[in-house]
């Protein structure tokens, strides 16, 4: 058992996380456990695990559907704008794209995602 920290700041929010993981572990068995958390202002009120749970979800929501949005419609990273709205929906921007294929995307993300909004 060799114990690491990392610590990790999301692009999503302010949160910083630190977790622990066993470096002796093959990587498919290894757990990251948060063991230090300092919440953004969006983000207070939970416990480390909660914390880092919900912010993990928020980044690989958010991470997940560029990558949908940019296999589906052919696109560059550079060309897809994300955010999220006040509910914590993530948003992306797609001026490229027209009605029809930002349709097309909005049905494959709600099936798949869910929590996503195209624009
Ligand atoms: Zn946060």
């Amino acid at each position: 058992m060799k114990m690491n920290v990392t610590r990790w700041s999301p692009d999503t929010c302010g949160c910083i996380i630190e977790y622990e993981w066993d470096s002796d572990l093959p990587e498919n068995e290894r757990t990251h456990n948060a063991v230090h958390t300092i919440p953004c202002e969006l983000h207070r009120g939970k416990t480390h695990k909660e914390l880092f749970d919900h912010v993990g979800e928020e980044n690989r929501r958010k991470n997940v559907s560029v990558s949908k949005a940019m296999d589906h419609l052919g696109l560059q990273f550079e060309d897809i704008k994300w955010g999220f709205d006040k509910n914590r929906n993530v948003e992306l921007t797609i001026e490229k794209a027209d009605q029809s294929q930002k349709k097309s995307l909005q049905d494959k993300v709600d099936k798949e995602l869910g929590k996503v909004k195209i624009i």
